[in-house]
């Protein structure tokens, strides 16, 4: 189904023609999110505002006081600040370090495990410099021993194939608007039957209107309000368009720029690139800094030279930069999308290799 301009129902709220025409855009959405995921009920996924709020749904909906959590020492903030937040009302939690490349081993997240562990949560891939971690593994180890595991797919949906049955997945939170291509302010956390968690936000459903409690049934239970309908068209709309391309050839496409820029950068005196070799296990996000430059000057100067784009800076995540020893002044980020070429990869190295060369000018 199309999205159209007169498609602004409300979701079931009314058996009207146009509330049933969005119900059916949402459930579309489901679907295809499904087939993406390998999810075998669509409505074990649950439309939130982003991966920010799946993941503090999945934390906060899971731990009590008393219980022990483990994430990795390369989470960002939209999982360290959740479970900080915890630790402050009586939950525990452990660190699983990661390797110099930045990779997590799962035998790191084994180790920090403790009998009252009752969550470990991973990124898939690090928003900083790019490490893709092992998450099969992972989910194999977590799953045998009874403990719920939550990824962050926030760098890999839509970018990296990832199978929530084959990887053992209990809990997947991701965003809409990066690799899979929807717009900002949507995204979803899929729920895998018998994990039960506590609710966020309670409020009316359109179902069950005189229980004074939420549904105990997805997604209801975890979708409280007027949903963000033109957000979910547009993620269904991303989402068909990553499945027709085909997620493993844009993950081998990505792999392919990665290393090309990785290498590139690489090569380069006086530039240090973090995160996995160019042919590692990576996504496309990529780390660097320049010697004796400071990383919001290089970002300036880039963009105003080159008119190149980067981030500098923490990226949301000072436990990454702790863990790769950037942790003062961070790192200059590119990030690979779909539709960047060859060409704008030679175009990067050649200006990060130019500003190396010569130096970098203070001031914007
Ligand atoms: N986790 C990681 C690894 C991220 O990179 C991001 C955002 O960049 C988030 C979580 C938060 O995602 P969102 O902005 O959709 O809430």
């Amino acid at each position: 189904m199309t999205a159209a301009l007169g498609d602004a129902g409300n979701p079931g709220r009314g058996g009207y023609g146009l509330a049933m025409r969005a119900a059916d855009l949402v459930y579309e959405a489901r679907e295809t999110l499904a087939e993406l995921f390998a999810i075998s009920d669509p409505l074990r996924i649950c439309f939130t505002s982003g991966a920010t709020e799946a993941l503090n749904l999945a934390i906060k909906g899971m731990l009590r006081p008393g219980d022990h959590a483990v994430c990795s020492a390369t989470e960002h903030n939209a999982v360290w600040r959740p479970l900080k937040k915890l630790e402050t009302q009586g939950v525990s939690l452990s660190l699983a370090q990661s390797g110099s490349d930045g990779i997590v081993p799962p035998q790191a997240v084994a180790e920090a495990l403790r009998p009252e562990t009752r969550l470990i949560v991973l990124t898939h891939a690090s928003n900083v410099n790019g490490a893709l971690n092992d998450i099969a593994a992972v989910g194999k180890m977590a799953r045998t021993r009874g403990i719920p595991f939550l990824v962050d797919a926030a760098q890999t949906a839509g970018c990296v194939a990832i199978d929530v049955e084959a990887m053992e997945i209990d809990l997947l939170a991701f965003p809409g608007h990066k690799g899979l291509l929807g717009p900002m302010g949507v995204g979803g956390l899929y729920v895998r039957r018998g994990i039960v968690l506590e609710t966020l936000i309670e409020g009316g459903t359109g179902s069950e209107s005189e229980n004074c409690m939420m549904p105990d049934f997805l997604p209801d239970r975890f979708e409280s309000g007027t949903p963000n309908l033109p957000g979910i068209a547009g993620l269904r709309a991303g989402a068909a368009h990553v499945l027709g391309l085909g997620v493993g050839t844009l993950a081998q496409r990505e792999h392919a720029l990665s290393a090309h820029l990785v290498g590139g950068l690489e090569a380069l005196d006086r530039v240090r690139v973090y995160g996995p070799a160019a042919t590692g296990a990576r996504v496309g996000v990529v780390s660097f800094t320049i010697e004796g430059g400071d990383g919001e000057d290089v970002a300036a100067a880039l963009m105003r030279e080159f008119s190149v784009a980067c981030r500098a800076g923490l990226h949301c995540a000072p436990l990454a930069h702790l863990s790769q020893g950037t942790g003062k002044c961070g790192t200059i980020r590119f990030s690979l999308g779909w539709n960047t070429t060859e060409g704008d990869i030679d175009t990067a190295i050649e200006a990060v290799a130019a500003l190396a060369m010569k130096g970098i000018r203070h001031g914007r």
